[in-house]
């Protein structure tokens, strides 16, 4: 097959992506977060394919988009106010919300599990495409499984080429980590994965969120989790990472001393100077966390080769967006964390 590319400010896009999406057959979209790999979330056999071109294991479920906030009634049932509150505060944008399923939406969506994850993304032609189509997109992010996720429509062309109806080229995304997932079906709301919408702004409009420890740890394979997703290893590269921490100077002085020919070190901006000789590659700056989180991804597939044999990783500290860069990078890196004030 041969796969368009549909630029999201040509006029037709929309429509050409919404048949595509309408015949049961695979468009990436671009969303603020990452590009989602999409189908028909109502069909089976549609969805199915989702899982086909990702590699992605069938106990997996996959996120719901919607084009309005009001279309969740037609999916979930048993909706608490808090999730009006949420989606008055923060949709369109990179939130999801988990939510008790109705019959309407099919077992291969949620993996069988009786709560459905849905979003409202911040991306007028991806809304367009909903819409057109009449249906709600199913869509994971689209890289090949396991791989770091997709911030550009070369990411999604590079993984998928041949195997897919089309891409929509919206540009890098915004955000450029996956969305903060919220389960509103217990009792108290329950942070799944930290993304662009960070704690703090669910507790400003919740009052209350524990904190999943899917979210802080490793997880073990055989465990049952809220978050199915959270146990698989992720959005890695090829070789080992390994995050130095501590201050800029000790764990500059770490890595010079322990770096090989074969290594790289992904690092902050304002850390360049201190590699000097080590061939780093800068990801954002460590005084703004969302160029940390645009940029994560697009530097985790660079260093994508199989050249390469370690990574050293600085890693942002703190709440607000940083908290998810540190969530990734963790999974990415196995939680292989080295402290660079005690280590010689
Ligand atoms: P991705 O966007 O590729 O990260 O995949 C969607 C994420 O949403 C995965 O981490 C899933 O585990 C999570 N997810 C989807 N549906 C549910 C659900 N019903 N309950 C909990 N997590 C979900
Ligand atoms: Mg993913």
């Amino acid at each position: 097959m041969k796969t368009q590319i549909l630029p999201a400010q040509q006029d037709n896009t929309a429509a050409i992506a919404a048949e595509i999406i309408k015949n049961n057959g695979l468009v990436a979209i671009p969303t603020e977060t990452v590009y989602g790999l999409g189908a028909n979330g109502l069909n089976e056999a549609a969805v199915a394919k989702i899982f086909a071109a990702k590699g992605r294991p069938q106990d997996n479920p996959l996120i719901l988009h919607v084009a309005d906030a009001s279309d969740i009634e037609k999916f979930c049932h048993s909706i608490p106010q808090s999730a009006y509150q949420l989606a008055e505060a923060f949709w369109p944008g990179p939130l999801t919300m988990v939510l008790p399923a109705r019959d309407t939406v099919p077992k291969c969506t949620t993996a069988g599990l009786p709560t459905v994850a849905v979003r409202c993304p911040d991306n007028a032609v991806t809304r367009q495409i909903i819409r057109l189509a009449g249906v709600p997109i199913a869509a994971p992010s689209a890289n090949l499984s396991g791989k770091p996720s997709t911030t550009t429509a070369q990411h999604v062309l590079h993984d998928h080429d041949g195997r897919i109806d089309a891409i929509v080229d919206g540009g890098p995304c915004r955000v450029g980590v996956e969305s903060t997932i919220v389960d509103l079906t217990e009792e108290r709301p329950r942070l799944l994965r930290p993304g662009g919408i960070t704690p703090e702004q669910l507790i400003s409009v919740l009052g209350d969120l524990v904190i999943d420890k899917a979210v802080v740890g490793q997880i073990n394979p055989n465990e049952v989790v809220k978050a199915p997703g959270m146990k698989y290893r992720h959005y890695a590269p090829q070789s080992e990472i390994v995050i130095v921490t501590g201050s800029r100077e000790k764990a500059a002085a770490y890595i010079r001393k322990h770096i090989t020919q074969q290594d790289r070190v992904l690092c902050f901006e304002e850390e360049l100077e201190l590699y000097k000789g080590c061939n780093p590659l800068s990801y954002g700056k460590e005084s703004d966390a969302s160029t940390l989180s645009a940029g994560l991804f697009a530097a985790l597939r660079t260093l994508d080769d199989p050249a390469i044999s370690k990574i050293y990783a600085r890693c942002p500290e703190g709440g607000g967006v940083a908290y998810a860069v540190q969530n990734r990078l963790k999974k990415a890196a196995a939680f292989h964390i080295i402290n660079g004030e005690e280590e010689g």
